[in-house]
């Protein structure tokens, strides 16, 4: 059986597709049981200007899954995946770590290049 796929609803099928490799993914907690509260500072430098912006991540029930989307507008395939650096510094619990992430995706027929960088501060239950 096949599904008739229209382009109006690629945008749904990605959303659909991010959902469920969320629901995939393990449970943070369930790989860091110790921690307690974690807070991304995100920066993404954009026009010559960085934009930054504060996600606090819900321990509890938060998949193991950190993907971050390009802020750049018509940028194909980009974005930052940075769940696997960031599932090892917690494991190792640290409290304070950065790091930064390049996009890979393009924009027509330029690459995009969009630079990130993150904060992550964490606590730990002992
Ligand atoms: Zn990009």
């Amino acid at each position: 059986m096949a599904f008739g796929r229209s382009k109006n609803s690629e945008a749904a099928q990605q959303s659909a597709e991010r959902r469920r490799r969320e629901d995939d993914a393990p449970r943070l907690a369930a790989i860091v049981p110790e921690l307690g509260e974690l807070k991304l500072e995100i920066g993404e430098r954009r026009l010559g200007t960085t934009v930054s912006h504060v996600r606090r991540i819900v321990v509890a029930n938060a998949p193991a899954l950190f993907v971050l989307t390009c802020v750049h507008k018509g940028c194909e395939g980009g974005g930052h995946d940075i769940t696997r650096e960031l599932v090892a510094a917690l494991k190792r619990h640290e409290k304070r770590f950065v790091g930064s992430s390049a996009c890979q995706g393009t924009i027509g027929p330029d690459s995009c290049g969009s630079a990130l960088e993150y904060v992550a501060t964490a606590t730990y239950h002992s």
